[in-house]
C-alpha cells in the first residue's frame, strides 16, 4: 500500500462546499488503496484577515502572539475536513502542528522545522484512519506555537512526506501544474509533465508562485517526489523530481520573469581593491539582498557598478548608496524601478552550448535592449526595460519552441 501526503491550499478549502469536495477526493484516493495524510491551509483569505485584525491592535504585529493568532486559521480547516470525512464514513483524525509534534526552532513567523514525531500518525494510519494535519505551524522546544512563513503549508506537507517516507507528496492548488511560463502572458504555454527540483527552484524564485520555495528545497534535499495538481479538475499535474529518469530532452524547461526588482548604478567610482565591498558591504549591513551585480572594467581609473535589489528595498538602497557615493567620491548615482528580469531555465543547458546566443539573438530581433546579464549552470537571466517584458517572454517562448512537446529519450 502506498502512502501519499496530500496538501490542499486556501482556495481548495475556501468554503464548506469545497471542503466537501476535498473530502470526496480523499475518499476516492482511499478507495484506490492509498494510506493518506492530508495537510490543509486556512480557508482562502483567512490568514490575511487574521493579519488585519492583528494590525488593528498593533500595526507592527509580529512574534509569538501573532503565531498564536495565525495558527487558528488552519485549526478550523483540519476540524471541518475531518468532520466531512467522518460524516462520509471515513475514519479521520485531525492534528495541529503542536499535537503531531512538528518541532521547529523559535523564529516566530518564519520558523524552520527541526523534526517530526511520527508515532501518532503511524498509529492512526495503522488503524486505517486518514490523518489530517494543520499546515504552516509547529511548536518550539518551549511549547510555543510557531508558524513557517506565508505559504508554509507546502513545507509542512513535504516535511511530513519526508519524515514518513511517503511515496509522493501531492500539492493540490488552483492551477493544474507547472507551466513553461505564465499562461496569462503566453496563451500556448504548456503544462510540464516533469521538471527537476533545481529547475523548479529557479522558476519559483524567479516568479512562478506555485509553491513555497522552501518546500521545493526540502523536497530536493530529501528526495521527496512532489506533484503539483489541480484541486478542481482531474489530471496528472506536474511531477517535480530528480534529474534521474528524466525523459524529456528539452534544453529549456521554461521562461520565468519578474518585475520585483529595481536597478541601482553608481558611476565613476575610483577603481581600486575593495570597491565592491565598499559599496555592497553597507547595502548588506542594511539587510538588503542584492541579486544581479555588474561591474565594468575601469577606464580612466574609475569604474561603474550596477546591481539589482527587490523593488521594496529600492528607496532604502538608494539612501545607502548616496552615502556611499559621497564617502568614496563617486561621480553619480542613478536608479530605475521600471525594469524586468527574464530568465531561461533548463538543466539541459549544462550539456549544450549556444542557448545564450540564441536568447540574445531573439531579443535583438525584437530590438529589446539588454541591460544586464547573469548566468548560472542552468539559467540565463537578462534585465530589460519593463515595457518589453511580455514581448521578451513571448519571443523566447517561441524561440525555444516551448509550446511543443519535447522529443522522447534519445537513442544513446
Ligand atoms: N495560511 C498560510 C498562508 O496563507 C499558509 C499557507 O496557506 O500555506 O500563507
Ligand atoms: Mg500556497
Amino acid at each position: 500500500m502506498s502512502l501519499l501526503v496530500l496538501k490542499f491550499g486556501g482556495t481548495s478549502v475556501g468554503s464548506p462546499e469545497r471542503i466537501k469536495n476535498v473530502a470526496e477526493r480523499v475518499l476516492r484516493l482511499r478507495g484506490e488503496g492509498h494510506a493518506l495524510i492530508v495537510v490543509v491551509s486556512a480557508m482562502s483569505g483567512e490568514t490575511d484577515r487574521l493579519m488585519g485584525l492583528a494590525r488593528e491592535i498593533q500595526p507592527r504585529s509580529e512574534g509569538r502572539e501573532l503565531d498564536v493568532l495565525l495558527s487558528t486559521g488552519e485549526q478550523v480547516t483540519i476540524a471541518l475536513l475531518s468532520m466531512a470525512l467522518e460524516s462520509r464514513g471515513c475514519p479521520a483524525r485531525s492534528y495541529t502542528g503542536g499535537q503531531v509534534r512538528i518541532l521547529t526552532d523559535s523564529m516566530h513567523n518564519k520558523a524552520r522545522i527541526r523534526s517530526i514525531d511520527d508515532v501518532r500518525i503511524r498509529g492512526d494510519l495503522d488503524a486505517g484512519r486518514v490523518v489530517v494535519v494543520a499546515g504552516f505551524q509547529g511548536v518550539d522546544e518551549e511549547g510555543a506555537i510557531t508558524t513557517l512563513g506565508r505559504g508554509g503549508s507546502d513545507t509542512t506537507a513535504v516535511a511530513l512526506a519526508a519524515a514518513l517516507k511517503a511515496d509522493e507528496c501531492r500539492i493540490y492548488t488552483d492551477v493544474d501544474g507547472v507551466y513553461t511560463t505564465d499562461p496569462r502572458v503566453v496563451k500556448h504555454a504548456r503544462r510540464l509533465e516533469r521538471i527537476t527540483f533545481e529547475e523548479m527552484l529557479e522558476m519559483a524564485s524567479l516568479g512562478s508562485k506555485v509553491l513555497q520555495i522552501r518546500s521545493v528545497e526540502f523536497a530536493g534535499k530529501y528526495n521527496v517526489p512532489l506533484r503539483v495538481l489541480s484541486s478542481f479538475e482531474e489530471g496528472p499535474g506536474t511531477l517535480i523530481t530528480t534529474e534521474e529518469g528524466r525523459v524529456e530532452q528539452a534544453l529549456v524547461a521554461g521562461i520565468a520573469f519578474t518585475q520585483n526588482e529595481a536597478q541601482l548604478t553608481i558611476q565613476g567610482v575610483p577603481d581600486q581593491p575593495g570597491v565592491a565591498y565598499g559599496i555592497l558591504g553597507p547595502i548588506a549591513d542594511a539587510n538588503i539582498e542584492v541579486d544581479m551585480i555588474v561591474q565594468n572594467i575601469g577606464g580612466d581609473g574609475t569604474t561603474d557598478f550596477t546591481f539589482t535589489v527587490n523593488r521594496n528595498d529600492y528607496e532604502k538602497a538608494m539612501e545607502v548608496l548616496q552615502k556611499v557615493a559621497q564617502g568614496v567620491g563617486a561621480r553619480q548615482v542613478s536608479g530605475d524601478t521600471k525594469i524586468a528580469k527574464i530568465s531561461v531555465v533548463g538543466v539541459g543547458m549544462r550539456s549544450h552550448a549556444g542557448i545564450a546566443s540564441r536568447m540574445f539573438k531573439a531579443l535583438a530581433k525584437e530590438s529589446i535592449n539588454i541591460r544586464m546579464i547573469s548566468t548560472s549552470e542552468i539559467k540565463i537571466s537578462v534585465v530589460v526595460d519593463e515595457k518589453y517584458m511580455e514581448l521578451g517572454v513571448r519571443t523566447l517562448h517561441d524561440t525555444f519552441e516551448l509550446e511543443r512537446e519535447p522529443a522522447g529519450p534519445s537513442a544513446s
